[in-house]
């Protein structure tokens, strides 16, 4: 094929391409890849940004659309690695009913990559959000600014855009979920099916600048943080935990 032909067919390609794209996915807007067809809980997949080290933030869209909205996420904190099981095991098994639901394992991945409960420029994350934002140091270290971090904004973007009613933020090893948010109740019923007791965690002091508190002010729905312990079984994490993120919102897999 002389060199016009073969750009005449790279374009045929590229338009058959376009064309055979799933316009009906949302899930495949913005920066998407494709959904691994080995995977069949996925319905889509979606980079939501980069990290500093430039490393990708990823969520999967899982679950069934038109049911509650709802994000979870893990390794906010690189050196909290156990919770991130539950939403991989979420992710790599069969298809789940009931609930519309997006996972976030690897929240920040400098963080898991180091082993360091911060980013790559040393910041808390879960410190660098723009509501009740201060100027901290240390183990809080909370950035040059509110929402100066790469991993911090790509999160706003995507909640802004998704809008879930429910996020739950997976954490160690406090062992508790944070009874401190707008809606205790629900606090009280992931307690209950996640058999973990109801707690206020206190930030050492008041709170600053958490991704919680900061979609707490923002949007109706509601953003709750679950510690577990520190050392969680695998079978926990990887079996029975799943199970009971699901019953929360009474979703459940498709069994087989
Ligand atoms: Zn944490």
């Amino acid at each position: 094929m002389n060199r016009l032909g073969t750009v005449v067919a790279t374009l045929a390609l590229t338009l058959a391409g376009l064309a055979s794209a799933p316009a009906s996915s949302p899930s495949y807007a913005r920066g998407a890849e494709a959904a691994p067809t080995e995977r069949p809980a996925v319905l889509g997949v979606r980079t939501i940004g980069h990290s500093v080290q430039g490393r990708k933030i990823v969520a999967w869209h899982l679950g069934q659309r038109g049911r509650p909205k709802v994000v979870l996420i893990a390794t906010m904190h690189g050196n909290e690695r156990a919770p991130r099981q539950v939403l991989q095991s979420l992710r790599d098994r069969s298809p789940i009913r009931g609930v519309d639901l997006w996972v976030v394992p690897t929240y920040n991945p400098d963080g898991a990559a180091h082993g360091t409960r911060k980013n790559a420029h040393g910041v808390d994350l879960n410190r660098n959000y723009p509501y009740g934002w201060r100027d901290l140091d240390g183990n809080y270290e909370s950035g040059s600014h509110a929402g100066s971090e790469p991993e911090t904004r790509a999160m706003m973007r995507f909640l802004r855009d998704v809008r879930p009613t429910w996020v739950l933020s997976f954490h160690q090893p406090l062992h508790g979920v944070d009874l401190d948010t707008k809606r205790p109740a629900f606090a009280h019923r992931v307690s209950r099916h996640l058999d973990l007791p109801a707690k206020r965690f206190t930030c050492g002091g008041a709170c600053h600048g958490t991704m919680t508190m900061w979609f707490n002010h923002r949007f109706k729905g509601t953003a709750l943080t679950v510690e577990y312990g520190d050392h969680p079984s695998r079978r926990l994490m990887r079996e029975r935990a799943p199970r009971q993120v699901l019953a929360i919102w009474g979703a459940h897999r498709v069994s087989g």
